[in-house]
């Protein structure tokens, strides 16, 4: 097994020169070698047989160099000529101006060479466009591979290290699906897989060994995200059973009805709460789509079932606004509620502390704050984890582990194509909240240059008039937080001063004090101030439902589902909400983000424009969760690869001998917050 792992350096043909080569194509080993997938193929099925080339159109032909020659023309034009023989004919190739080549193409070579096909003065030529000299393993396969290279690396090297790791290694290589399991999945075995990835037979052995591999590092993978969320396979859990009608109660009390939707997922948690296993869910609904008070039901069930419930937000801001909107959920209820962040006082910390660890504490609200080491339940039931991609996987869990196997709701505003989420969270269920409120109406969204900005504080003053609030924001200037904090400040002077002097303009940026940003943030939700200047801190989950107008500076810096996050900031009431992106796109791909944005208010299909757009890589949450390293996989393709590579990775305990491939084949970065 160890040979699987040698040094990339002392395979034939490598070493020290290519090796740090291989190093810049992320290739140490022969392991990495082997899962180093082609990214194209040349089809010689393709070859012509020299009688049946046609001039005017292009060719490809394969034969042996007879002879060579080189012109000079009078204009100073080098020509190379190389006669190339088949058992049809004889064709002449012609290189213009490579002086190089010569030093190349010898007589004695097989070689292969495609082009254009012409007559000249009676002989048949082709002017070469590409051209490669056979060697032993080129002339036993018909479709080659075309591998990524680098600098110094070319691709007849890299094929016949391949073809010589394959041959010398891949009896190492253990199956890790026994015959049953591969014919259930229709599986090919793992030698003919990788021997048919870089060297197909056919196409059809091909896309076998592509679904083979797939299959392989999405089951790994899997595997290796419930490992590390050590989502138990066992016998613990809590099971929700109500004592009395706290969970009619609160819904009696709702100043809204709940939509279907927010019905039908209050079910499926529900269900699972009951159940006799741990419940492990994500719960996915558009920005406004109402997730909060599918939270609150979910914590009355389990504080009416005599446990404690914990709600986890990624900034004080929001976890400040849930603390209010649940108190409100349960006003005139028996049920003790409390708020812990950062900035709560010392003292006020210990007794909070105190009374969560007697369980006297029904509900808490909180941020980072409630995974400190000295923060102890009585009776954790449920744990509710609230735009649970800005935390890290580890802080989700330290959360879960302060109670014996609690409930687990996690939520998700931002989002995601539905493959991509059963990659990302395999081993959770999920809801859909598919519909928003009533009355909602899709926030009118317009991409306007600089040079409209006058028109659009006319329009915004209009609105102002009719008692309205307006967002903006600025972007986050990566390179310096000084600079964009900058932007912000100006822009708020600008706009106290001297565009809406009669109004109350607002600040907030990530350097004020919790305190300060509190206050901002209670006088804007009462209306106070008018305009909120901002950086991109209000971009989850804050809710002013009289806030009509967005406007998002430099919008082109933004990516898509960030700029969808902030819209969604406005359009939360009943009235037509504005959504204005100012910028002036550099790129066309900056420039379709934003013209997607005017076409859809869809979250769901935005994010699988930006999938499009942009592939997985760049996806949030892709590369911390390591999913960049799917070699063969397709994410949006593969769904079906995907639901079966779940499915069995679900009843799959692993043993050692697996857990060492998963590491092996995901070299984790350190699981961090994205903020
Ligand atoms: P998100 O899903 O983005 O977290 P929130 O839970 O903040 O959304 O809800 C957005 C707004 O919609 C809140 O003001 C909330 O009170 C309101 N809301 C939620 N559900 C409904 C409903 N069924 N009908 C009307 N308004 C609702
Ligand atoms: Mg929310």
């Amino acid at each position: 097994m160890e040979d699987l792992f040698q040094d990339i350096q002392y395979v034939k043909g490598v070493g020290p020169k290519r090796k740090k080569q291989f190093l810049r194509l992320g290739v140490e080993n022969v392991f990495d070698l082997l899962w180093y997938i082609p990214r194209s193929y040349v089809n010689r099925e393709k070859v012509h047989s020299i009688k049946d080339l046609k001039i005017g159109e292009k060719g490809m032909i394969k034969g042996k160099v007879k002879s060579v020659q080189e012109i000079k023309t009078g204009r100073g034009m080098k020509i190379f000529k190389a006669f190339i023989q088949d058992n049809s004919g004889i064709v002449q190739g012609v290189w213009f101006n490579q002086p190089y080549i010569k030093n190349i193409i010898k007589p004695g070579l097989d070689i292969l060479i495609t082009g254009k096909v012409k007559m000249n003065y009676g002989a048949l030529e082709i002017n070469v466009s590409e051209y490669e000299i056979m060697t032993e393993e080129d002339l036993a396969f018909k479709i080659l591979p075309v591998y990524p290279l680098t600098e110094g690396l070319n691709q007849k090297a890299v094929r016949s290290i391949v073809f010589h790791v394959l041959k010398e290694f891949l009896p190492y290589y253990p199956d890790i699906f026994d015959e049953k399991i591969r014919r259930e999945y229709n599986l090919c075995g793992i030698s003919e897989a990788f021997l048919n990835i870089h060297f197909p037979k056919g196409r059809e052995e091909y896309i076998k060994a592509r679904r083979r591999l797939a299959f392989e590092e999405l089951f790994l993978f899997q595997i290796g995200l419930r490992q590390e969320r050590k989502t138990p396979l066992a016998e613990d859990y809590v099971v929700h059973k109500e004592k009395n009608d706290l969970v009619k109660r609160i819904t009696e009390n709702l100043t809204f009805d709940l939509t279907s939707a927010q019905q039908r997922v209050i079910e499926e948690i529900f269900a699972d709460m009951e159940a006799e296993k741990q419940m492990n869910r994500l719960l996915q609904g558009d920005v406004g789509a109402g997730k909060t008070v599918v939270a609150a039901l979910a914590m009355a069930k389990a504080v009416s079932s005599g446990y404690q419930a914990a709600i986890m937000a990624p900034t004080e801001i929001l976890a400040e606004q849930h603390y209010k909107s649940i108190l409100k959920f349960f006003k005139g209820a028996d049920v003790v509620i409390a708020l812990l962040t950062g900035s709560t006082g010392n003292a006020q910390r210990r007794i909070i502390l105190e009374a969560l660890s007697q369980g006297k504490i029904d509900i808490i609200i909180g941020t980072h704050a409630l995974i400190q080491e000295d923060v102890f339940f009585d009776r954790l039931g449920l744990v509710i984890i609230d735009e649970q991609h800005r935390f890290g996987v580890k802080q989700r869990t330290l959360l879960s582990q302060k109670g014996d196997f609690p409930d687990i709701l996690v939520m998700t505003a931002t989002p995601i194509p539905r493959t991509l989420a059963l990659t990302l969270y395999g081993d959770l269920e999920l809801s859909v909240i598919d519909e928003l409120p009533p009355g909602r109406k899709p926030v009118k969204t317009i991409y306007i240059k600089e040079s409209f900005r006058d028109r659009l504080y006319d329009f915004i003053k209009e609105e102002l008039k009719k008692g309205k609030q307006v967002y903006f924001v600025c972007p986050l200037v990566e390179e310096s937080e000084k600079q964009d904090l900058q932007a912000a400040v100006s822009l708020y002077e600008e706009l106290k001063n001297r565009v809406f002097s009669e109004y109350k303009v607002g600040l907030l940026h990530g350097k004020m004090k919790p305190k300060e940003k509190e206050f901002i943030m209670e006088n804007f939700k009462a209306g106070i101030v008018d305009i909120l200047v901002s950086t991109t801190v209000v971009e989850v989950g804050v809710d002013v439902p009289n806030a009509t107008v967005m406007v998002i500076e430099r919008a082109e810096r933004f990516g898509l589902s960030q700029l969808h996050q902030l819209r969604g900031r406005v359009g939360r009431g009943d009235e037509q909400a504005y959504c204005f992106l100012l910028g002036e796109p550099k790129t066309e791909e900056a420039f379709r983000r934003l013209k997607a944005m005017e076409n859809t208010n869809d979250g769901f299909k935005l994010a699988a424009e930006d999938l499009l757009l942009r592939g997985p890589g760049d996806f949030w949450g892709v590369r911390q969760h390591g999913l960049d390293q799917l070699k063969v996989a397709d994410l949006i393709k593969d769904q079906k690869i995907i639901e079966n590579a779940r499915e069995l990775a679900k009843i799959i305990e692993p043993d050692e001998q697996l857990l060492f491939y998963i590491n092996k084949k995901f070299k984790k970065e350190d699981d961090v917050i994205q903020n």
